[in-house]
């Protein structure tokens, strides 16, 4: 059995000493956050608005024999058209897992945005051509050689529709993550190909001059950016971590205790993820996003709790000590160090959903925190409870901490005496500042039935944050 790295408060690795402000300064604050996300606001408009012009200052030749309602309609057509190409470059952009954009608006927010983006660009380009002929009152494209690069533009949308389709049903057609993901790659590759081919040919605006440039720049940028993609993933693999430890924590869920090889790990804040991938002969070599659930005060040891529910990760204790593992992180925003200083704390867990929290308390004992916290753990039993020990001691390393567990499932139903709904809630939180900042992580439909029950007692939107396992 491994002796857990954590459980002793006297075990802080001193030269952590400065990782406090390392932690810090992973979560921007608040304001530098607004300015930054307004000023990406602004590019992207700025960037919108220089595309939906070229109709009006590079009117194609198609334009200048229409009239009235048909030209009005072929020019949206065509600024439709535009809006869903620029949109479609940028997707690049939300989930290149870019630190800076991170730090701004947050992984899990971006690629939340990327999948809205998707639908948004189907909805632009299906309406794109039927306006663009709609004037000519025809909707059918003649089969011949002269209207090919109209063709390839509809080759094209089938393209995006079948990965929007494929990307939001992703489940329920039971698409194999890595391979909904590689083929997802590829096909974007595809699309940006065929929309420069699609967007130089179809019109004579695009002929010359400036929107000409225009595109060249951005299919360049796109290039540059997906080529940034590639190296960033290669240094990754190059800067490997190795594993001390793997250990069984509960009846579905096991820890993965990781050493940098460099001997300090790179700085975090508590609550932030990062994605693993372990070169093991026991699992298959493929990324996966875990939270770090060890306290970033003690940076000779990382820690990945990992429950145990899908293909790969049931192949997770076949993990060696001594296995490379290469780790790209940290991203997220899911950390009590984006609220103000002494802010009070609710936390509120479904089972695999504390390792965000356990990295918080962890560091929050580690740095002598006296806030008050709350912490509302419900887990399927009580054997499900991982490191209860640590999360008694933690209760007397923390005086502000008190713990609240609940259990959903056999005998220890009875223990709790209730469930977590509006009444139990109301008790547990009525002496807590409605100014408390709410953390909330597991499963989808009970993190949205606590937002919702903590709104009604009067709790504020925004300082509720929650984190999906999932996108
Ligand atoms: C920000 C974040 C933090 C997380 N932290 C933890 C944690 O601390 N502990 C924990 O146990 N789980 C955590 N997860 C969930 C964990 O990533 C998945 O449970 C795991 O990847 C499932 O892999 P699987 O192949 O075993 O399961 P599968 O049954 O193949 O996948 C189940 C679901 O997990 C998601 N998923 C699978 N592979 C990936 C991948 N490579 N990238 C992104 N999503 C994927 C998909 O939505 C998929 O439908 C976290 C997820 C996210 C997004």
């Amino acid at each position: 059995m491994v002796l857990h790295a954590f459980r002793s408060a006297s075990n802080i690795d001193t030269d952590a000493q400065h990782s406090v402000g390392k932690a810090a300064a992973n979560i921007w604050s608040p304001g530098t956050r607004t300015v930054l996300g307004a000023v990406v606001v602004l590019v992207i408009l700025v960037v919108l608005a220089g595309a939906v012009s070229i109709p009006f200052r590079f009117e194609s030749s198609s334009m200048l024999y229409k009239f009235g309602s048909a030209k009005a309609m072929l020019r949206a057509g065509k600024v439709l058209g535009l809006i869903a190409s620029v949109l479609l470059l940028m997707q690049l952009l939300w989930s290149a897992r870019i630190r800076t954009l991170d730090r701004i608006i947050g992984l899990n927010n971006l690629f939340r945005w990327h999948g809205v983006m998707g639908i948004t660009i189907v909805g632009c380009a299906l309406l794109h051509p039927m306006l663009v002929y709609l004037p000519d009152n025809t909707l059918i494209i003649p089969l011949t050689k002269r209207y090919w690069p109209e063709l390839v533009g509809l080759g094209l949308l089938l393209f995006i529709l079948i990965m929007v389709i494929t990307s939001t049903l992703r489940t329920r057609l039971r698409l194999p993550y890595h391979f909904w993901r590689t083929a997802h790659r590829v096909g974007a590759v595809v699309v940006v190909a065929g929309l420069a081919v699609h967007v130089l040919n179809v019109s004579d605006s695009f002929g010359r001059g400036l929107p000409q440039a225009s595109v060249y720049w951005a299919i360049g940028l796109w290039m540059l950016l997906y080529a940034w993609m590639t190296i960033h993933r290669v240094r990754t693999r190059l800067r490997p971590h190795t594993v001390t430890a793997v250990e069984p924590v509960g009846p579905d869920a096991m820890s993965l205790l990781v050493r940098p090889r460099s001997g300090l790990a790179f700085p975090y804040a508590p609550g932030q993820f990062a994605f693993i991938r372990i070169k093991s002969a026991g699992v298959r070599a493929e990324e996966h996003p875990f939270t770090i659930a060890s306290s970033p005060q003690r940076p000779t040891e990382l820690e990945f709790l990992i429950r145990l529910c899908g293909d790969w990760t049931n192949t997770i204790a076949n993990v060696q000590p001594g296995d490379r593992i290469a780790i790209d992180g940290p991203y997220g925003l899911f950390s009590h160090l984006r609220c103000s200083g002494q802010a009070e704390l609710v936390m509120i867990a479904g089972g695999i959903g504390i390792t965000p929290m356990l990295s918080m308390l962890r560091y929050m004992a580690d740095t002598n925190d006296e806030r008050t916290i709350t912490l509302i753990w419900s887990n399927k039993t009580r054997d499900h409870v991982i490191r209860s020990d640590e999360c008694r001691e933690l209760e007397l390393r923390l005086p502000g901490l008190r713990v609240h567990h609940f259990f959903t499932r056999g005998a220890d139903t009875a223990t709790t005496g209730d469930r977590l709904d509006h009444a139990v809630l109301e008790r547990l939180l009525a002496d807590r500042s409605r100014y408390a900042s709410i953390f909330i992580c597991g499963p989808e439909g009970m993190m949205a039935d606590m937002t919702q029950l903590l709104l009604g007692l009067g709790f504020s939107r925004r300082r509720i944050f929650t984190e999906r396992f999932g996108w």
